[in-house]
């Protein structure tokens, strides 16, 4: 019997969003049959080098991003919190939020997992959440010993096993491949090359808009891209 609606999120830089992070929500969406998938965007991240623009910028444009997609949402209890963005402090308090039955699914690309034992408090997560990893080009399933260890701990087959419990599952799960990033993206426009079709056209937009990443109007070949 499964317990109420699973609630499932992928946190991120989205530094900025583009269709590596969206096509993976919605597929997971579509797979785990939930109503809705929920970006939550960090606010000053903790694990990472300082992004490229504003918290604000980051949420707009994932606001922007899913403006048209029923299934998606953005949620902005990250960038609104005066605490540090730390997933332990998040999950905590959808938790709290959510009750103690609803089960609860955290989103992370394969890069993302196998660094799991440097997020804080990363042993707390599975008390709260499950977890699912999905595969990104470029990041292949080579876990060290504690990752190993902790999957093959916690891996459960099917998602009607993963619903039974609130948290405590781990999957692995395939979808299909897109070798986004958005390290490529900054890199395109502050090179003065176009990023488009690697994420909405509105973000790409917000981006030239709003000059994010060094983008300048004018070094452009043609700004029509
Ligand atoms: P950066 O290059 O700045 O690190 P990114 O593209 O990795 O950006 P993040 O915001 O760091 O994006 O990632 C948020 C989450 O989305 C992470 O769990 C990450 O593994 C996952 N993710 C990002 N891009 C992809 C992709 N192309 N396919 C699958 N998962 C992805
Ligand atoms: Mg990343």
């Amino acid at each position: 019997m499964q317990l109420t609606e699973p609630f499932v999120f992928m946190g991120g830089t989205f530094d900025p969003i583009h269709h590596g992070h969206l096509r993976t929500a919605l597929e997971l969406q579509q797979w785990l049959q939930v109503k809705q998938v929920t970006l939550i965007p960090s606010g000053e991240p903790v694990h990472r080098v300082a992004p490229g623009c504003s918290a604000r910028d980051r949420l707009a444009m994932a606001r922007l991003a899913v403006s048209d997609a029923s299934s998606l949402y953005v949620d902005s209890c990250e960038v609104d919190s005066p605490e540090p963005s730390y997933s332990a402090l998040t999950l905590r308090a959808l938790r709290r939020q959510l009750g103690s039955e609803r089960p609860i699914c955290m989103v992370m690309g394969m890069d993302a997992f196998l660094s799991l034992p440097q997020w804080k408090d990363w042993h707390t997560f599975l008390s709260l959440c499950h977890i699912i990893a999905v595969a990104r080009p470029g990041y292949a399933y080579v876990a060290d010993d504690t990752m190993e260890a902790f999957t093959r701990r916690h891996q459960v087959s099917s998602v009607e096993a993963f619903w039974k419990k609130p948290c405590g599952g781990v999957m692995i799960h395939e979808l299909t491949p897109l070798g986004i990033s958005a390290t490529q993206i900054r890199d395109l426009i502050s090179q003065g090359k176009t990023p488009r079709y690697l994420m909405p056209d509105q973000v790409w937009e917000y981006i030239k808009q709003h000059q994010l990443y060094g983008y300048q109007r004018g070094d452009w070949i043609s700004d029509a891209n």
